[in-house]
């Protein structure tokens, strides 16, 4: 991708005073369910109006959307709404019906992403369009994969392109329903700075208590827009219910949400170091957390001590991990005299778990 400004003309063009904003149901449902929703969104921020026609499910049995039929219900909400119309296509055929039905935008979901073959067969397929195509980033946190996606449609001439983060899928557990690797698509945005980046957090999430929240950690860092599944009837729609709002929810999200304006140099040293700042509480949260986890890894070593009546402290163990990571300390710029400080207080809260396994 030689001229990268050329990426940002389609939403430089839009000329908004507020973030990009897709919105609408996960999936159409009904034509009544289409327009309702359409019309409760005329009146807002939102730009492009989503519905997904064909859904991926991850277990078959479950719906699978009602097809091509949709996308005229799709025109119809163009027709009485003037809203641009969005949906995902999973292949070539997906393509030929969206180009004909005249949706303006179509993006790639995150299970065609992780297969260049598919994509390979949407961008032959899309060849030379003048719609927007959006590529969500991968099932799996893989970087190269998402920046594939990218490079396979600019290649088939496509220039209207975008970005979708909406998290990963991890085998943990966590509140998240795919986490948001936030460090991704900030290294996204540092390659590419003009590739217009949105943020998902109805993915990211799975709950809609936690929409407005993530959503403004985007902004925070930078995101140009937001994608959001917005139902009337949100605990009855038929796919995704516990993450979507309803139109009036979104209207009012839209309303709290901080957005950058960067029209003095104070505002744009202000946004900045908002940008930095969120950052920073990223990869703090990220410490926080992977500090907890090794903790319940030394839980675990202290019942095994605790089963052989081993001692707690083992200090030719101890020497050999303070050794290695003094080394990698280095290779990362920090100070041999904070990795010991750092280290030595993991190691005495290790030894404090420990002891309270072996005494109990
Ligand atoms: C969707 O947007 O409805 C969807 C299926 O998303 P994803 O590809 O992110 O799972
Ligand atoms: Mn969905």
């Amino acid at each position: 991708m030689k001229n990268t400004k050329e990426l940002r003309t389609w939403l430089d063009d839009m000329n908004l005073d507020h973030p990009l904003v897709v919105a609408g149901p996960c999936s159409a449902e009904t034509e009544e369910q289409v327009l309702k929703i359409a019309h409760e969104l005329k009146d807002s921020d939102v730009n492009y109006f989503r519905a997904g026609i064909w859904k991926p499910r991850t277990r078959p049995g479950n719906f699978e959307g009602v097809g091509a039929l949709g996308l005229k219900w799709l025109q119809k909400v163009k027709a009485e709404t003037g809203m641009k119309t969005a949906t995902e296509v999973a292949n070539a055929n997906h393509v030929k019906l969206a180009l004909e039905h005249d949706i303006d935008l179509l993006w790639i979901g995150a299970r065609s992403t992780v297969s260049p073959f598919i994509v390979q067969e949407i961008a032959d397929a899309l060849n030379g369009t003048d719609k927007i195509v959006l590529v969500k980033n991968p099932v799996n946190p893989d970087l190269a994969l998402w920046l594939g996606g990218i490079e396979r449609l600019y290649t088939a001439n496509i220039k209207n392109l975008g970005v979708i983060h909406r998290g990963f899928s991890t085998y943990e557990k966590t509140r998240y329903r795919n986490i948001p690797e936030w460090q991704i698509a900030i290294e996204l945005q540092n390659r590419f700075p003009d590739l217009p980046l949105i943020c998902d957090p109805s993915h990211i999430t799975g709950n809609r208590e936690m929409i407005f929240d993530v959503s403004q950690t985007a902004l925070d860092l930078n995101f140009d827009g937001l994608m959001i599944e917005t139902h009337f009837d949100p605990d009855n729609a038929w796919s995704d219910a516990a993450q979507q709002v309803t139109p009036d929810s979104l209207k009012q999200i839209m309303e709290d949400l901080r957005i950058r304006k960067t029209t003095d140099t104070e505002a744009d040293y202000r946004a900045e170091l908002t940008n930095l700042r969120t950052q920073i509480n990223v990869a703090d949260n990220q410490l926080i957390g992977i500090l907890g986890k090794r903790m319940k890894v030394s839980d675990k070593i202290g019942e095994l001590k605790k089963d052989k009546n081993v001692a707690i402290l083992q200090s030719r163990r101890w020497n050999e991990i303070l050794g290695n990571m003094i080394l990698e300390g280095e290779s990362k710029g920090l100070s041999e005299e904070f990795v010991l400080r750092m280290f030595k207080a993991i190691h005495q809260e290790s030894i404090n778990h420990q002891k309270k396994i072996i005494n109990s």
